[in-house]
């Protein structure tokens, strides 16, 4: 091991022991200060002469940094210069965009982190985290060995659903790594215990196939049962490798992604943020709206707009949010109606899958819908009709809540709550002043993109983000930090919980549902506890771990600043 964290022995402070002297020192992301080292650390680590003689302040760094990032034209080479900060200083690159986490997340995550994605091949610089390709099946567990030390957290993709832009192959890796970089940024897990990993099973994306700079795999995709077996090797191979380690899926197509959770959801400790992430964000909005509305959970219906990953775990989780406020399964299972691409799921449709069937509505329930054409009931008419409290956009399709859809919500109620979550801004399904201005401003709006605030009627709208970020770190954190065994949807409930009693009424007053993304690490914090608190109540983490729980996942929290450090001399085995 080339350094280690520890603690003094007299003081208890925090410092970096290190194997290594001079250049080594600057090479390694997690040690390199640059010129942030001391004189006196200069001469201990002989690295006198390696870096200009001024010896700068963390601050210092960050203004000359910024001042760089803000030269930059474009998103994409913002989102390159950030990444070959994070290539040569971690410290500095998350201090920095913990400082400017608003203006920086669009760049490190969605959406800019799209484009590095299609880009891949031709941007690549530095290697990070785990290439396991297909033809390496054999040999996964020394692949993952490979990795400098057991970690905490890891992000896997086949990277064939990345964000809005299907799929992008190798260049899918860009999306672990960012999201880790927002488990770091967001929630404190340590960078070094982070690993984004890309498994490469081919390329139906012609485009990269044509292109000689492609860095993936030159085929087709494996499917079927070569594709599950290579899923199933790769699973059993990290709980053997690194069998503490929480697994999150990510972007995958949506029925690898249910197929993935349903099979290994009781063998390991592992979730998929796009399904259940997703959902204890929306939920948590949900349940922070109704502190607006002064109306109970129990009493809420919704309608969702758009049937796949997305709608199907907000679906579930709201059936439990329901369940837990006092309704049967059925009950809470009738309060909810999906519309698709062909309009209102009803029973009367052959051979849907079995997300759709679940929350179809049977026949008989809507024969007295006014409609046009029983066969196809359109989401006005379905908002008409069914009368809904709440209405959730996650279909990818601009326009679809149009002023018939919000004036007819409108209608029904006196605070409707619009949610039109697809991503990027383009996708989604009216904007944030559409939702108000056809409300007559009555509209309780949060987006899955960020929108400026909306002034109607002499009043501004802070318009909250449905930010995955304010769930999914802190879920890493407190499984991560409670030693937790399995991640179950309880925990997510909780989680969306813990968040909504987080927005203050300041947020609350302005219109928005989720806090200021600034309190981010605040949030994460709390859905941790809440996390573990849950955990412990079924069973799956120790109970030892609550005594003096909030503190123990603040400890666990790392802050980016630098530590001293150490030489430690290598004494011959
Ligand atoms: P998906 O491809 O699994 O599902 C899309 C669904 O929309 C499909 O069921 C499709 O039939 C339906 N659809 C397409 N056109 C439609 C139309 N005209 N009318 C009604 N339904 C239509 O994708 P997903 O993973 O569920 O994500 C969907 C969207 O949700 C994406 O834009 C994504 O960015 C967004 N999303 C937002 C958040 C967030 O804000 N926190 C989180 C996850 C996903």
């Amino acid at each position: 091991m080339e350094w280690s964290i520890e603690h003094d022995s007299v003081t208890g402070e925090e410092y970096i022991a290190v194997d290594m002297r001079g250049e080594p020192l600057l090479r390694d992301p997690f040690t390199n200060k640059s010129t942030a080292f001391t004189a006196a650390e200069r001469e201990a680590l002989g690295l006198d002469g390696l870096v200009p003689p001024a010896i700068s302040t963390i601050d210092q760094q960050l203004a000359r940094v910024y001042e760089n990032y803000r030269v930059k034209q474009t998103p994409l080479e913002r989102y390159i210069h950030l990444a070959s900060l994070q290539d040569r200083n971690e410290t500095l690159f998350f201090r920095l965009v913990h400082d400017h986490i608003a203006e920086m997340m669009p760049i490190v995550y969605t959406p800019v982190v799209g484009q590095a994605c299609q880009q891949f091949s031709h941007i690549y610089r530095r290697p990070r985290g785990l290439y396991i390709s297909y033809e390496q099946r054999d040999r996964i567990d020394a692949i993952l060995a490979n990795h400098a030390r057991p970690p905490a957290v890891i992000v896997v993709t086949d990277g064939e659903r990345i964000l809005g832009l299907g799929d992008q192959g190798v260049g899918g890796m860009g999306i672990p790594t960012g999201k880790l970089s927002l488990y770091t940024a967001c929630a404190g897990i340590p960078p070094y215990l982070t690993l984004p990993i890309m498994l490469d099973v081919g390329t139906g994306n012609q485009e990269r196939l044509n292109d000689p700079l492609y860095l993936g795999l030159r085929h087709q995709r494996i499917r079927g049962a070569e594709y599950q077996d290579f899923i199933d090797r790769f699973v059993e191979a990290v709980m053997r490798v690194y069998p503490a380690a929480v697994l999150q899926w990510e972007d995958f197509l949506k029925a690898n992604a249910i197929t993935q959770l349903a099979r290994f959801g009781d063998r390991l400790c592992t979730f998929n943020d796009d399904i259940q992430g997703t959902a204890a964000v929306v939920v948590a909005g949900l349940y922070a709206a109704l502190r607006i509305t002064g109306q109970a959970m129990r009493d809420q219906r919704v309608v969702l707009g758009g049937a796949g990953a997305a709608a199907q775990g907000i679906a579930n989780l709201f059936v439990a949010a329901l369940c837990d406020a006092g309704l049967s399964h059925e009950e809470a299972r009738r309060r909810i109606c999906t519309v698709d691409s062909r309009g209102l799921v009803t029973e009367a449709r052959a051979d849907m899958e079995d997300f759709k069937a679940a929350y179809a509505r049977p026949v008989a329930d809507v024969a007295s819908y006014v409609c046009r054409d029983p066969g196809h009931i359109t989401l006005e008419e379905t908002v008409r009709n069914f009368a809904p409290t709440i209405l959730v956009g996650t279909s990818g399709t601009s326009g679809l809540f149009t002023e018939g859809v919000i004036r007819a919500m409108a209608a029904a109620n006196d605070r409707p709550i619009v949610f039109p979550l697809s991503n990027p801004t383009s996708k989604s399904e009216c904007t944030a002043e559409e939702a108000i201005r056809w409300s007559d401003g009555r509209a309780i709006v949060a987006t899955g993109s960020p929108f400026d605030p909306v002034v109607y009627g002499g009043r501004t709208h802070r318009i909250g983000q449905g930010n995955n970020a304010f769930v999914f770190p802190g879920v890493g954190l407190g499984l991560w930090a409670g030693g937790v065994r399995r991640a179950t949807n309880a925990m997510f409930l909780d989680a969306a919980r813990a968040l909504a009693q987080l927005v203050s009424q300041a947020d609350l007053d302005q219109g928005a549902v989720y806090p200021e993304l600034t309190r981010i690490r605040h949030c994460s914090h709390a859905v941790a506890c809440a996390v573990i608190r849950r955990a412990v109540a079924e069973g799956h983490a120790a109970p030892e771990v609550l005594p003096g729980l909030e503190e123990t996942v603040s400890r666990a929290m790392w802050f980016p600043a630098y530590r001293p450090m150490r030489y430690r001399r290598h004494v011959p085995a």
